[in-house]
């Protein structure tokens, strides 16, 4: 038998869910004094991730964007990296 199973079609890496970190540790509020936390929210150029790539919830993106946009008014980080 010379069945070659070899055509199998390339298997995706399943799209594991992600879960918002900020449900996880309870956090109703952001602080937006915690720049090394948001750090990790926005992107090289210093704009906010998309939900897809975090995976932060609805609730929580918004109130990233919010904290986000509050760390940069007192300079913790930057509105557009160089
Ligand atoms: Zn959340």
């Amino acid at each position: 038998m010379q069945g070659n199973t070899n055509t199998q079609k390339k298997q995706r890496p399943r799209r594991r869910k992600k879960i918002c970190a900020f449900c996880v540790d309870g956090v109703n509020e952001i602080d937006y004094k915690q720049s090394d936390m948001l750090g990790r929210y926005v992107n090289e150029f210093g704009r906010i991730k998309p939900r897809r790539q975090t995976g932060t919830c609805a609730k929580h993106q918004r109130a990233l964007a919010v904290a986000v946009k509050r760390a940069r008014h007192i300079a913790l980080l930057p509105f557009v990296a160089e």
